[in-house]
């Protein structure tokens, strides 16, 4: 029977601590790089899930955070640039018992990847995206990304840029993801509790954390990130999607950026909706495709 008729993700127990998910692939990052915080708080969420690692989809674009699987003791893969998305949204379809990560970086998610981003979150494909947003490609030296801030002299804009930076969190409330977190990569402990939560949601979890690039971007620095990030207050409804719009454009506005859990909501993922389908239609293994197309009438 194949693995589309059971949509439940499992997620498969094991005691593991946080070393044991990690490789020994030497490091590549440079010194100070955000990106180590990120890792390490990938790695404490795995081993407090006590996930185990035959379960683990781990799936990158190009760029210096989308080399990040290299460093996690799972499953991998390591796809074209802006395509870790439709890679992953394929594994999660055809082994929905598998939970599926995608890490990469705010050039290869927003910009070379950047159709595909609003499918994933409108789709609800039931994985995690962990955003390393540093405003800058890192990889190929320094060109201004999508959420370069206009201040930023770049390789490619040398006297500053001319265009506002993309929000990556508004674009997810916009586009319909179901759990919508962020934090600065260097609060290991925040970050890590937000990628946990961000794993066991059944839907689409989107988690942006801010990480420096100390080689490329000498305005958004640790300190700087650091001391722009604010924590909603204990009384933000994160079920409220007009107080999680709300709550982002008035810390925009105040020229803070809000972190901890935006938003949240629960609907049906794509897998669920397929295996709804192909029930529907008699089964995966006898299906008519006419009866589906049928089916997909309005
Ligand atoms: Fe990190 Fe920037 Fe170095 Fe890449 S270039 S490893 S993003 S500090
Ligand atoms: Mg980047």
């Amino acid at each position: 029977m194949n693995a589309i008729l059971h949509p439940q993700m499992h997620l498969h127990k094991v005691e593991l601590k946080p070393k044991d998910y990690k490789t020994d692939a030497p490091s590549f990052w440079c010194a100070g790089c955000g990106h180590y915080g990120v890792l390490t708080g990938l790695l404490r969420a795995l081993a407090e899930i006590g996930i185990d690692q035959n379960y683990l989809v781990n799936v990158s674009g190009i760029g210096c955070s989308s080399r990040l699987p290299y460093f996690v003791n799972s499953y991998k893969m390591h796809t074209l640039h802006g395509r870790a998305g439709p890679v992953a949204t394929g594994v999660q379809l055809a082994r929905p018992d598998l939970s599926v990560v995608i890490t990469g970086g705010d050039g290869d998610g927003f910009s070379i990847g950047g159709g595909h981003m609003p499918h994933l979150a409108r789709k609800n494909v039931n994985m995690i995206y962990i955003l390393m947003d540093n405003h800058v490609y890192g990889l190929t030296k320094g060109q201004c990304s999508p959420t370069s801030r206009p201040e930023m002299q770049t390789t490619t804009t040398p006297y500053g840029g001319v265009e506002e930076p993309l929000d990556p969190i508004m674009y997810m409330l916009t586009y319909g993801a179901t759990y919508v977190a962020q934090a600065f990569a260097g609060n290991v402990k925040l970050a890590s509790q937000l990628i946990k939560d961000g794993m066991e949601h059944k839907g689409f979890a989107f988690v942006n954390l801010l990480s420096q690039c100390p080689s490329f971007n000498n305005i958004d620095t640790a300190q700087t990130f650091k001391d722009a990030c604010e924590q909603l207050p204990d009384d933000h409804d994160a079920s409220d999607l007009g107080a999680a719009m709300n709550a982002v454009r008035a810390a925009k506005q105040a020229c803070r950026i809000p972190t901890g859990l935006i938003y949240r909501t629960e609907r049906p993922t794509l897998d669920q909706r397929m295996a709804k389908l192909v029930e529907n239609v008699g089964g995966h293994k006898d299906y008519d495709l006419r009866k589906i197309i049928d089916l997909a009438r309005p």
